[in-house]
């Protein structure tokens, strides 16, 4: 006669094909039923609808027949909940490493900046660089994390090319003007398009958080994908200390922009420290004519739109472009132009927005 051991043991005789381990050891067997030779299994699966949920079926009576003696086998077949799946995920990989890196702690001091635009290439990344050594020239330990997975251009406009070093299977963040920087670019190189989907690039850019060995820092400033999608949204509630910072230029600050942005900011909770208008004039470099190519008074559109302020406006200038090109930004290039003054002038914003002083975490 079949006893609960003799089940047990035959049921550990079966394998999840997915994930190569015993329905045993996987707590995919939720309940046996002994009534003399007759044995009633549930197997609880892993994902409704399962395509091998027949394998697993037939598997398991023919273990209980063969291995258990028993004459008749029922198999109920029913679902892992989620809590569950996350229970089992966690059994799998064994406990999670505690966060190496102080800035996923909800108590740490470090500012988290994350730059967002409603649209590519007004100046996103260019901005956050730019502002990232402006503050570091001021003498505050600065990060900067580049989750533009799919459109990377920091490693280009701080010409620095992975892979980092790795230490204690952690990654060290690479340098540049005094800034420690981490990009999905360091790990595919510099031409290599990284076609992820939503999820993956969260998880990614969850582990850069995580797993690099950022330091302690006054301030990490993390360059968000464009636009106010999905991919932005999920990356944008992850940093849930973090305080937003959206980029605009004067023309794609349109009425639908601002309105997207605000929905955003709305979704993600993030408190919005201001908008920069970027490329809001052109100073003409020989009779210092101004002329507002893309219009003007977009930013204070979308500003008057959040409730929020203007922190600066940066004009178009061929030095922005040539230090994004070149690897050294226009506040290390060329200090004393006009853009790189603004910038300056936007870090020393940020930095009385934010309350941070240089010297508060080397005290
Ligand atoms: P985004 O991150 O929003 O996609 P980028 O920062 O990559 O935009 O900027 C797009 C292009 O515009 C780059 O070639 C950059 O050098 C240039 N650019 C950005 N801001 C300025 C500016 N103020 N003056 C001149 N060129 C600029």
């Amino acid at each position: 006669m079949p006893t609960r051991e003799s089940v047990w043991e035959a049921l550990s005789s079966v394998y999840d094909p997915e994930l190569g381990r015993p329905i045993t050891d996987l707590d995919m067997v939720q309940d046996i039923h002994i009534e003399g030779s007759t044995v009633r299994v549930e197997i609880l699966l892993t994902v409704e609808g399962c395509p091998l949920s027949h394998r697993i079926e037939k598997d398991v009576e023919k273990a209980l027949q063969e291995k258990a003696d028993v004459r008749e086998v029922r198999v109920e077949l029913g679902f892992m909940t989620e809590k569950q799946r996350e229970a089992l995920v966690e059994k799998i990989r064994g406990p999670q490493p505690k966060p190496r890196s102080p800035i996923m702690d909800p108590d740490s001091p470090t500012r988290v900046v994350a730059v967002a635009s409603g649209k590519g290439g007004v100046g996103k990344s260019t901005v956050t660089v730019n502002l990232a050594v402006a503050l570091a020239q001021e003498g505050y330990r600065v990060g900067l994390l580049d989750a533009d997975i799919y459109g990377f251009s920091i490693p280009t406009m701080l010409d620095l090319e992975g892979p980092p070093r790795v230490f204690q299977k952690a990654i060290v963040p690479m340098e540049a003007y005094g800034v420690q920087v981490m990009s999905m670019g360091f790990l595919t190189g510099p031409r290599q398009a990284v076609v992820w989907r939503g999820p993956m690039i969260s998880g990614a850019v969850e582990q850069f958080l995580r797993d690099v060995l950022w330091g302690d820092l006054d301030y990490l400033l993390v360059d968000l994908p464009p636009g106010t999608g999905d991919v932005a949204l999920t990356l944008a509630t992850k940093l849930r200390r973090a305080q937003m910072l959206l980029v605009t230029t004067p023309e794609a600050a349109s009425t639908n922009v601002a309105q997207r942005a605000g929905l955003f900011a709305e979704k993600t909770e993030l408190r919005l420290l201001g908008v920069v208008e970027n490329m809001s004039y052109f100073r003409c470099p020989h009779c210092g004519e101004v002329s507002h190519i893309f219009g003007r008074g977009g930013g204070k559109m979308m500003a008057q739109h959040l409730g929020t302020q203007v922190l600066a406006e940066i004009p178009l200038e061929v030095q922005v472009r040539e230090g994004s090109d070149s690897g050294r930004p226009v506040v290390v290039a060329d200090p004393e132009s006009e853009a790189a003054r603004i910038f300056r002038h936007l870090a020393h914003q940020v930095a009385a927005l934010t309350g941070a002083a240089p010297s508060e975490l080397r005290a």
